[in-house]
């Protein structure tokens, strides 16, 4: 069985350094995936989806949205399938879409921060890069009522005093399949089912009409193996 990977990504602002610990009991480990490099991690807050000690968790995670058309389409499908699924939105694409936010959190998506213009924390943009969380999770609040717990540091760069400087975890993923470089349907699928184990996390961005229609197929293939897909906080601490 696959250990869960969590994130908490320490990013020496100088060397880039990665580094690995723990919450409490609850066992984090970085994973560095791709160019895109992201980081995970989570917490729970509704009641589970896998309610016996066999179920087989899976999340899909979505990063830079929503997005106006892909992301309602992708709503659609998970409603249908009864999946919830985590997304990391910018407040930029929030601001444009509240109306898409606010339907993820009816339907029962975690809602994460992924920065407000997507930037990259570098040695130089460290306050900038600061207050676009600050301001994203403002965002965010103003739609849900709710605080934002999760990150998902654009490009995997991260600096771990956020943590408890803004409150919030960094989220990283175990499985990511590209979907932005390939935008194949087929080949995204075959990526994840080809490598997919229990308590994985994926990668995927609702900003392509391919990944929409790969995550749905992901999905019904994968719940015929037995999976159920919860938000990422059931597998991180559960
Ligand atoms: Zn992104």
């Amino acid at each position: 069985m696959k250990k869960i990977t969590a994130g908490i990504l320490a990013i020496d602002l100088v060397m880039g350094l990665l580094l690995c610990c723990v919450y409490g009991s609850r066992k984090l480990e970085s994973i560095r995936n791709g160019e895109q490099g992201e980081y995970i991690q989570t917490v729970s807050q509704e009641v589970s989806a896998c309610q016996d000690m066999d179920c087989k968790k899976i999340a899909l995670t979505f990063d830079d949205g929503p997005h106006p058309y892909y992301t309602e389409q992708l709503l659609d499908g998970l409603k249908e399938r009864g999946v919830r699924a985590t997304f990391f939105v910018t407040g930029e694409h929030a601001e444009l879409h509240p109306d898409i936010i606010k339907r993820m959190q009816e339907e029962g998506h975690l809602i994460g921060n992924h920065t407000y213009s997507h930037i990259q924390l570098t040695g130089k943009n460290r306050e900038t890069f600061k207050n676009e969380l600050i301001k994203t999770n403002e965002i965010i609040k103003e739609i849900t009522g709710e605080e934002v717990e999760y990150v998902r540091p654009p490009y995997g760069t991260w600096d771990k005093k956020f943590e408890q400087e803004l409150n919030m975890f960094p989220v990283l993923w175990t499985v990511d399949p590209l979907d932005w470089s390939s935008q194949n349907v087929s080949t995204i699928t075959k990526s994840v089912e080809e490598k997919v184990e229990e308590n994985d996390i994926i990668l995927m961005h609702d900003y392509y009409d391919t990944t929409v229609t790969a995550a749905l197929q992901i999905i019904d293939d994968l719940q015929k193996e037995g999976y159920t897909f919860v938000t990422v906080d059931e597998i991180l601490f559960d």
